[in-house]
């Protein structure tokens, strides 16, 4: 408008809304932010057990099971280490497939809980071979069989999705416990928790569940049960035990997040309402316009359409553009903020992160300001070409 203003330079407090394209935290819901935001109520008070009850209930619509959800107060992480802490014990032979950062964290759990960790590396940016896995827990059968084998559905650090229902039945026929990060998946991408037989299954409230950083959730099978009663690995906080004696009278053996609970009420009453089969093409709809649209602009994409994340995509920067300076005109020009890689992958390539609150409206919006901020950068564009192959790969 000829005010000489530089782009990305807000004058005033006036300034678009951060908008986090970021594999979590997520954008979250209006009625979701209300139902959290306010006063909080007691714990040990009929409407916070309601909450509680419900809550669970909608876990476990979200994940098609019948198997027991217990909501911590603890980032992923914490129910990651809840999963390790109540089925492994110290010099147990763990399996954990690893496609990136997140794989490795499994790893380095198990073993700061004394197990004998196996690895099964796989190159950044690709999924794991189920007949990889197979023949690992066949060979492994003729010293000592593994207890266990961790996995990672939807590895975030990469923008992957293994193949889930082949791991965990080749774990499952071979009698091993399948132990599993869903943390970028779960409540985007269809996990049927029961069919596909999976023991136990982590999640975190600030990814595809629409809410703040600051809940874990975890789903334990009969199987999983069978492990904790020969699991006599120290713990407290969060022995799943206590948890389950608490659900019973709708409670929690801790004050936990009630915020949060209310939150995450509020969240699956969203979730409900969109139903399982539509939150799911939603996400897939989400990738497909936005690969088409990085595509458009000339860009690579890091992994291959068949293992391709429906929640998170990484994108390899052009030649002689950094991914600093993309990441720094999203924010400083668009407030769009999009994440850097990790570990060995900083600065190789940027992630931008699709689950939860997020529509083609959004991808639209991240497309366009990309395409601006790249042209600002020197790379050759042709306007437009991005958004109009996105909307029209999803039509
Ligand atoms: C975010 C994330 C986690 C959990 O991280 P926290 O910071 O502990 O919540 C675990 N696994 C994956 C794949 C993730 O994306």
């Amino acid at each position: 408008m000829g005010c000489g203003r530089r782009p990305g330079a807000y004058m005033s407090d006036l300034k678009p809304r951060e908008f986090l394209m970021i594999p979590g935290p997520t954008p979250v819901p209006d009625a979701v932010l209300e139902a959290a935001g306010k006063h909080p109520i007691g714990h040990r008070t009929p409407e916070c057990s309601k909450a509680l009850r419900e809550a669970v209930d909608g876990l476990k619509w979200l994940g098609q099971t019948g198997n027991d959800a217990f909501v911590l107060t603890s980032s992923g992480t914490g129910a990651m280490e809840a999963a390790i802490a109540n089925t492994i014990n110290s010099s147990d032979r763990v399996l954990s497939v690893i496609v990136g950062v997140f794989g490795e964290r499994w790893a380095k759990i198990a073993e700061a809980y004394g197990a004998s960790v196996d690895r099964l590396v796989v190159e950044p940016g690709k999924a794991v071979s189920v007949d990889e896995v197979k023949a690992k827990i066949e060979s492994a059968k003729k010293k000592e069989p593994y207890k266990a084998i961790t996995i990672t559905h939807n590895e975030t650090s990469t923008g992957v999705i293994n193949n889930l229902q082949g791991l965990a039945s080749a774990a499952k026929n071979a009698g091993v416990l399948s132990i599993v990060d869903a943390v970028t998946s779960y409540g985007a991408v269809n996990l049927p928790i029961d069919d596909w037989g999976l023991d136990v299954v982590v999640t975190g409230s600030q990814k595809a569940l629409m809410l703040p950083p600051g809940l874990g959730v975890i789903f334990f099978s009969s199987r999983a049960w069978q492990a904790h009663a020969k699991c006599n690995t120290p713990r407290f906080y969060f022995d799943l035990a206590k948890y389950r004696k608490s659900l019973e009278e709708d409670t929690t053996p801790f004050t936990p997040n009630v915020s949060l609970i209310m939150g995450l009420k509020a969240s699956l009453d969203l979730m409900r309402g969109e139903g399982l089969e539509a939150i799911f093409e939603r996400h897939v709809k989400l990738k497909t316009a936005l690969r088409a649209g990085i595509n458009a602009l000339g860009l690579k994409l890091f992994v291959e359409e068949d293992a391709a994340s429906p929640t998170i995509t990484a994108i390899i920067p052009p030649e002689g553009i950094t991914v600093d300076a993309i990441r720094k005109g999203l924010k400083q020009r668009f407030r769009i903020v999009v994440a850097d890689g990790q570990e060995a992958l900083k600065g190789k390539i940027f992630r931008i992160g699709h689950m939860g609150y997020v529509f083609e409206r959004d991808i639209l919006m991240t497309l366009a300001s990309l395409e601006a901020v790249l042209s600002d950068l020197g790379h050759k564009t042709r306007p437009g070409e991005a958004v109009k192959a996105a909307v029209s790969a999803v039509r």
